[in-house]
């Protein structure tokens, strides 16, 4: 018995009671874990309660058939479906697997042959599941700064995008934070580069704690972050700024034992104006965080476009 026969929940159609009892001993005795049932509507009432990885149906049932079944199954479930039919049966292989069944056998039901065909199924559903998380794990990876784990500066640029496209059709403000930390090169001077890093890792974990669930933060590039608040003014923006600058001021890192280091940050606030382009608008914040720099740093300043004028 391997793992994969004990996890896997079989539900086993069939009117005739010997084909079922028999399938389901010898399946049992194979180490899976199956149910019965003698109608495709019983089926579906056990489908809705359980969650079955394969149902092996037979195609001519009394009440709804087992090719409605399987179309049912697709539309609604995840399981895969096998489907065992007659030789006098007017049903092809090609039209069982075009509504969705993954396999197709037939009566008299070989017990070896539907086992070998059964452990296919699950194998390719596995198969099926490993690639998927894989794909999963490199979209997430190709939208991830690998350091910090705040999205990187690609999924800023799309992301704006989307904000604009959003702004255009319904007009809610958003906003941008641009975020650099103060004399940064001076702390990796003085403490060494992997020390660096951990201010950018627990810098990012505090941006991310003063921010809302809408909101999203971003590497940009080295010691600079971004922040997109969707729905949110200027003056709002400045207070969520301020709050993260005032967060990161209260904290002590430790480079060395016996030395706490404060560590500041400087911000530039704008909000998106109609109309302009993404590099003016990302600009402008650039130039605010500036303002922040020259006033001395620790600081957060603000730059609004005018708005355009009525034509
Ligand atoms: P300012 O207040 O004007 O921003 O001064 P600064 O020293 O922070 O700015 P500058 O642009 O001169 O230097 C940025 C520093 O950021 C230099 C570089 O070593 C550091 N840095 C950039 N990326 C990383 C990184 O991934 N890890 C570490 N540890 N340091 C980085
Ligand atoms: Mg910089
Ligand atoms: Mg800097």
């Amino acid at each position: 018995m391997t793992a994969s026969n004990i996890s896997a929940h079989i539900l086993i159609v069939d009117d005739d009671r010997s084909v079922r009892e028999t399938m389901y001993e010898y399946l049992r005795n194979a180490g899976f874990n199956s149910q019965t049932a003698c109608s495709a509507e019983e089926a579906l009432d056990l489908i809705k309660k359980n969650n079955f990885h394969v149902v092996i149906t037979d195609i001519i049932l009394p009440g709804l058939g087992g090719l409605e079944l399987t179309k049912t199954i697709k539309k609604n479930n995840e399981s895969d479906v096998i489907v065992v039919t007659g030789y006098s049966d007017d049903y092809s292989y090609e039209e069982a697997i075009n509504i969705g069944a993954s396999d197709f056998v037939i009566k008299p039901v070989r017990l070896e042959e539907l086992l070998l065909r059964l452990k296919r199924v699950l194998k390719e559903r596995q198969l099926t599941e490993e690639r998927i998380r894989m794909m999963e794990k490199l979209q997430r990876l190709a939208i991830t700064d690998g350091l910090t784990k705040l999205y990187n500066s690609r999924s800023f640029y799309s992301q704006l995008e989307l904000e604009v496209d959003r702004f255009n059709r319904y007009r809610h403000p958003f906003s941008l934070l641009l975020l650099d930390i103060d004399h940064f090169k001076n702390y990796n001077d003085n403490y060494g580069h992997l020390e660096g890093d951990k201010v950018l890792v627990r810098f990012s974990q505090i941006i991310k704690s003063c921010l809302r669930t809408n909101d999203s933060a971003y590497r940009y590039g080295g010691e600079e972050f971004t922040v997109i608040l969707p729905e949110t003014g200027g003056e709002e923006a400045k207070t969520v700024a301020q709050r993260i600058r005032k967060t990161l001021e209260v904290e002590k890192f430790t480079p060395q034992p016996d030395e706490d280091v404060q560590i500041t940050i400087s911000i530039g606030v704008t909000q998106y104006y109609p109309k302009e382009e993404l590099s003016t608008f990302i600009q402008r914040a650039d130039k605010a965080m500036y303002l922040s720099k020259q006033n001395g740093r620790n600081k957060v300043s603000a730059l609004f476009a005018e708005p355009p004028a009525e034509s």
